[in-house]
C-alpha cells in the first residue's frame, strides 16, 4: 500500500512560558532576544515538516532550541529549588498511536526532551524519575552534563529574592513560569505535542508541576488535538488541563479553539490557577490562549511565514 501521500497542511506552534510579561519589564534588547529565539525554534521545527519529517522529531527540534537557550525555564536556564539545583521535567507524547514519553526530575540530562523520547521509544515505561532516569539516560547514549551547566546567575538570583518565603505561590508570576512547549502536525497528517521545564523557582522537597504528566501538561491525540501547557502546575494537574482540551473536543465536539478557551480562560482562573497552552487540531487550526500579562509564543504555516508574540495585544 502507497504510504499517506506528503500533501497536507504542516503547522507548528510553540511557547516559551506564560506570566507577567509586560512591556514595562522587558527591555527592548531583552525582547528582541525572546523573539530571534521563538523565530529560531519555530523555523527549526518547520524545516523538519517541510522535508516530510514527523512531528514528533519536530516537536524535538523547535524544544531542545528553547532548552539550549538561557532564556527560557528549560534545560539551561532552568530556575533553582529551594537547596539550590536545578530539575528538570519534560514529556512527549505521539498523537498518531498515544505513546508518550517523560522524565521528572532529572539534574544531569542536557535535553531532557531527549530523554522524554527516549523512554517513549526506547522502554516499556511512560515516565521515569530522578536518579533512574538519569541511568536509562546515560545507557542510551543521550548527552549528560554536570548539574553546574545548568546554573544561570539571573535564576540564581531569582531564588535568593525569594528565599525565606515557604510556599511556591509566593513566587512572582515572572519567576515561575517560562515553561517551553511545542505542538506539530506533520504532512503525514500526525499531530505531537511536547512540553520541558525547570518547574518553579524554590520548590521544594522534590515538587513536580504538570510538564511531565500526560494529560496535565502535554497530550496529543489524532483524534482530536495537540497540546502544550505552561502555568501553575498544581492547577493544570488538578484540571488535567491538556487532556480535559482533548475531551471537550472529542466528546462535546468543541472545535479546537472553543475547548482550549474554556480550560483555559474560565476552569482555570475560576479555581484559581493561570497560565496558557497551545493546541492545534489535524486540519491545521490552532489556538494560543492564556490568562496571563504575557506568553512567549508563536506559530509557522508556511516558510518565512512564522509569526512570534510576547503581550498580549
Ligand atoms: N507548569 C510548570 C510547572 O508548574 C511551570 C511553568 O509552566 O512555567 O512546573
Amino acid at each position: 500500500m502507497a504510504e499517506h501521500a506528503n500533501s497536507g497542511p504542516i503547522t507548528l506552534v510553540i511557547h516559551g512560558g506564560a506570566g507577567t510579561i509586560t512591556r514595562a519589564n522587558l527591555s527592548p534588547e531583552r525582547e528582541k532576544e525572546y523573539l530571534k529565539k521563538l523565530q529560531d525554534a519555530l523555523d527549526s521545527g518547520f524545516a523538519v515538516l517541510e522535508s516530510g519529517g514527523k512531528s514528533v522529531d519536530a516537536v524535538i527540534v523547535a524544544i531542545k532550541i528553547m532548552e539550549n537557550s538561557p532564556l527560557f525555564n528549560a534545560g539551561k536556564g532552568s530556575v533553582f529549588t529551594n537547596d539550590e539545583r536545578n530539575e528538570l521535567d519534560a514529556s512527549i507524547m505521539d498523537g498518531s498511536n498515544l505513546m508518550a514519553g517523560a522524565v521528572a526530575g532529572v539534574t544531569t540530562i542536557k535535553n531532557p526532551i531527549d530523554a522524554a523520547y527516549a523512554v517513549m521509544t526506547q522502554s516499556k515505561h511512560v515516565m521515569l524519575f530522578g536518579r533512574g532516569a538519569e541511568v536509562f539516560a546515560e545507557e542510551h547514549g543521550l548527552e549528560i552534563v554536570s548539574p553546574a551547566y545548568f546554573f544561570d546567575s539571573t535564576r540564581y538570583k531569582q531564588l535568593l529574592q525569594l528565599k525565606g518565603k515557604d510556599n511556591i505561590s509566593d513566587v512572582g508570576d515572572d519567576k515561575k513560569f517560562g515553561t517551553v512547549g511545542c505542538v506539530a502536525l506533520d504532512s503525514h497528517g500526525n499531530l505531537a505535542a511536547g512540553t520541558s521545564t525547570g518547574g518553579m523557582t524554590n520548590k521544594k522537597y522534590g515538587r513536580v508541576g504538570d510538564s511531565p504528566i500526560i494529560g496535565a501538561g502535554t497530550y496529543a491525540n489524532n483524534l482530536t488535538c495537540a497540546v502544550s501547557a505552561t502555568g501553575w502546575g498544581e492547577y493544570f494537574i488538578r484540571l488535567n488541563v491538556a487532556h480535559d482540551v482533548h475531551a471537550l473536543m472529542e466528546y462535546a465536539h468543541l472545535s479546537v479553539r472553543d475547548a482550549a478557551d474554556s480550560v483555559v480562560l474560565k476552569k482555570l482562573p475560576r479555581l484559581g490557577g493561570d497560565g496558557g497552552v497551545i493546541a492545534l487540531d489535524r486540519q491545521g487550526n490552532f489556538t494560543m490562549p492564556f490568562c496571563t500579562e504575557g506568553m512567549y509564543r508563536g506559530y509557522i504555516t508556511k516558510k518565512g511565514d512564522g509569526k512570534v508574540f510576547i503581550y498580549k495585544n
